[in-house]
């Protein structure tokens, strides 16, 4: 176990696309892209409802 673990189910991210293939408590599921919303820097999973947010320390250029 290796700290990926939140205290709640927001999973922090460093970059605007995540994928997610499920975990160990949800059975997992086929892996799937996700981008994070340009404007609420979240996504959300389709299939485990997962979600992930942008970490506010990331150095990614949300602008244009
Ligand atoms: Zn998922």
């Amino acid at each position: 176990m290796t700290g990926q673990e939140a205290a709640n189910d927001t999973i922090l991210v460093t970059t605007t696309t995540v994928f997610c293939d499920g975990n160990k408590d949800t059975g997992g599921h086929p892996r799937v892209f996700l981008k994070l919303d340009d404007h609420d820097h979240e996504a959300v999973c389709p299939y485990c409802s997962q979600v992930f947010k942008l970490d506010p320390n990331a150095k990614v250029s949300a602008a244009h």
